[in-house]
């Protein structure tokens, strides 16, 4: 606490990454980057436009502000999504289009936090909504998943501000269709009649879920979440978009110009532009991480842990029953092997642990080590 921090700051809560140790080499399993490298074709626009081509200096263009308006990678995104550009909004990482899409939608206490509808998502979900709800000052309810952490799109037809649904959810892994009885339709159907938005963040529906982008058109109020920092192996990159209706898209554009015009630089536009045209690297690279993702989970079962169904590049785990294991005792002695995964020191998941997929090498190590732990 400081005596410079006003009464905003003294009462946020942030969020902690998992960690990015510098300190010793780990097999990194603990914030479920891509173990593949990007596009290549997104490496070399972004060189390119380091290197400074037509005789001008290295770096030259970089002396300009980007396009504000990042006109070439929403109709690169436009193009991949099969969407129109002005239902792209770019954003600084997903987290950024997140929290704008938060104070953008969703109804704040004028004091007090009486008289407001709650703003809805999971007990168990990606733990940055809570944080930012509690930015934007916004009553929230976690709705509680089922007992397999399974989620019922039913539970959330009571009075909300609105609803926020990581599909596939973090850290479960589990995914919920798109369409049909209990699917992402109902909710936003539902929302709809209220004048209520839903967000669908699908952060890791590149790996196994089904997207619900093909909605849009029917759905004013949705608006999905899209990230290149998991599925595009460009965490390191900051570069993430939300697709949604014009109206959607011009209330974010709203936040972000009342905020920081220039979110995305000129290397993140490049090299996020070439990665949403090159699908057919990605699901190349992204297929061989759901194939070892189904394999590793095939092993945990056969080592005693429960593994719940993923949709996702990673995997939440319980070590066997009789193992005596909690989630943070797993955690501890595989950090004591090089291994990072992430424990979560939460109700309900506390026995748990989620372990990112990495190369098959990795998750070779990842077994190895589980199974010498288990003795
Ligand atoms: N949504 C979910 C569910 C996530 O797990 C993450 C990654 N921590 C993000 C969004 C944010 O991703 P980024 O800001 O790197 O795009």
């Amino acid at each position: 606490m400081s005596v410079f921090w006003n009464s905003r700051t003294r009462g946020l809560l942030p969020y902690v990454p998992g960690e990015q140790p510098k300190d010793r080499a780990f097999i990194k399993l603990n914030t479920n980057e891509n173990p593949y490298p990007p596009s290549p074709r997104a490496v070399e626009a972004m060189r390119r436009l380091l290197a400074g081509e037509d005789g001008r200096p290295a770096g030259e263009s970089l002396r300009l502000y980007p396009d504000p308006v990042c006109a070439e990678f929403r109709e690169a995104a436009a193009r991949a999504y099969g969407v129109r550009p002005e239902q792209v909004f770019p954003a600084n990482g997903s987290d950024e289009a997140l929290a704008f899409a938060f104070g953008a939608f969703f109804e704040g206490a004028p004091s007090g936090g009486d008289g407001v509808q709650p703003l809805l998502f999971p007990d168990i979900t990606y733990s940055f909504y809570p944080v930012y709800a509690r930015l934007w000052g916004l009553p929230f309810r976690a709705v509680p998943l089922r007992e397999d952490f399974s989620l019922c799109v039913g539970d959330y037809g009571i009075p909300a501000s609105g609803a926020v649904i990581a599909n596939p959810n973090a850290p479960t892994g589990r995914a919920l269709p798109v369409d049909g009885e209990g699917g992402l339709s109902s909710l936003a159907a539902a929302l709809l009649e209220r004048g209520r938005v839903l967000i669908v963040d699908e952060a890791y529906a590149a790996f196994g879920a089904e997207s619900a982008v093909p909605l849009i058109g029917r759905f004013p109020n949705l608006l999905t979440v899209h990230t290149l920092s998991k599925s595009a192996s460009l965490a390191g990159l900051r570069a993430g978009f939300a697709i949604g209706s014009e109206e959607l898209v011009e209330g974010l554009f709203r936040i972000r110009d009342s905020f920081n015009s220039y979110t995305m630089d000129r290397i993140a536009l490049a090299g996020a532009a070439a990665a949403v045209a090159d699908r057919a690297y990605y699901d190349a690279v992204n297929g061989k991480v759901i194939a070892t993702r189904e394999r590793t989970a095939a092993a945990l079962a056969a080592l005693g842990f429960r593994v719940l169904p993923s949709q996702a590049n990673f995997l939440c785990i319980r070590p066997p029953e009789d193992s005596g294991l909690g989630g943070n005792a797993l955690f501890l002695a595989l950090r004591e092997r090089g291994i990072l995964a992430r424990y979560f020191n939460l109700p309900r998941i506390r026995d748990y642990l989620r372990v990112s997929i990495g190369t098959d090498g990795d998750m070779d190590a990842f077994l190895a080590a589980c199974a010498a732990i288990l003795g």
